[in-house]
């Protein structure tokens, strides 16, 4: 991988710091935005079909802190009372997210680093030791504080958030019923462009003069959010994340509370559509009842010479599912072939 900025060599780090500030895995979820990428499942990085532990990655300081080399955000208050007890001021976690406008502790603008990103690739700068400028004076914020406070307030829970992580396709199935809830899904299952984009932009079209947004709100950037949203291979941005689950949910804890309630009602084992074909719906949940899939294998075992092989062959999901969540009742059944072990018994 090409690294672009400040190279972080977090092992070299910790051992020239003898663990004083913890493992690199530690230093990871206390200290950098990480935590929050893996828990939305939206990384700014791609990670490519062999991902490798962020730790050992190799990525560079700006894209773990703010997931991105171009900003640094800071707050000139907090500054000013870290200067108060120490000899200088430090850079915020939570002034990096990058949903966050307002300081969480003051509830003013924060102040972006007007230095050029690529002073950051060759060491570290404190905030000190730059320049900033009113980071959002372009954007509306007094007709829009609802909007930033909460897409702030969305942000900061992911971040802090220590309970276990969803899984991928828990987040992408409940989406998808939202989305589906608010007619913004073609009867193919796909995201229907001419309701989504206007709908979408009405509330977040304000944020198109920032920097850090402008992308992601264009045409381009809510065409590369759709199709994200069609087919969940393909790579999709933090913030984009940010925005759909704010704009959708309004809250990091409702969407969790759905997510939730989704795993209870599936039992942990109802498998969402893998979006082969790239449909956003749910499998029906009848593919999930254990009715189903014993149908399915004495349906099978009345035909000529059946095996469980045969089974496996013709019915691979249903045997995969007897396999995983009947075994007792599937054995019964269809008992597994034991020549195998007969013959070594044998010698
Ligand atoms: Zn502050």
């Amino acid at each position: 991988m090409r690294v672009s900025e400040f190279p972080v060599n977090l092992a070299s780090f910790c051992h020239a710091t003898k663990g004083l500030l913890g493992s690199p895995d530690q230093l990871l979820s206390q200290m950098t935005l990480v935590p929050l990428f893996e828990r939305l499942g939206a990384w700014p990085w791609r990670k490519g079909s062999t991902p490798r532990p962020a730790a050992i990655a190799g990525y560079g300081l700006s894209i773990l802190s703010n997931g991105n080399t171009r900003t640094w955000h800071t707050c000139k208050q907090c500054l000013r009372e870290d200067r108060s007890h120490n000899p200088y001021g430090y850079w915020r976690r939570t002034h990096q997210l990058p949903g966050v406008l307002f300081c969480p502790t003051h509830h003013v603008l924060l102040l972006a680093c007007t230095d050029l990103s690529r002073q950051f690739h060759n060491r570290f700068i404190l905030p000190d030791e730059t320049k900033f400028e009113k980071a959002f004076h372009r954007i509306d914020t007094a007709a829009n504080e609802d909007a930033l406070l909460r897409l702030g307030r969305l942000s900061v829970a992911v971040l802090k958030d220590d309970s276990d992580f969803l899984d991928a396709k828990t987040k992408q199935a409940v989406i998808g019923q939202e989305l589906d809830s608010h007619a913004l899904l073609s009867p193919r299952g796909t995201v229907c462009r001419e309701a989504f984009v206007p709908s979408f932009l009405r509330s977040f079209n304000f944020l198109r003069h920032h920097p850090d947004f402008s992308d992601a709100v264009s045409c381009r950037g809510v065409e590369i959010l759709c199709r994200s949203l069609d087919d969940p291979r393909i790579w999709r941005r933090s913030l984009h994340q940010l925005l759909l689950l704010s704009w959708l949910f309004g809250s990091w804890e409702a969407f969790k509370s759905q997510c939730q309630w989704h795993q209870v009602m599936n039992n942990g084992s109802c498998k969402v559509n893998l979006h082969a074909e790239g449909n956003l719906r749910q499998t029906p949940e009848v593919n999930c009842a254990p009715d189903f899939h014993r149908a399915k294998c004495i349906d099978f075992m009345s035909t000529t010479n059946p095996s469980r092989s045969k089974f496996a062959h013709a019915e691979a999901k249903s045997f995969r599912w007897l396999l995983n969540h009947d075994a007792d009742w599937f054995n019964q059944q269809c008992p597994p072939n034991r020549t195998r072990d007969f013959q070594r018994r044998l010698f």
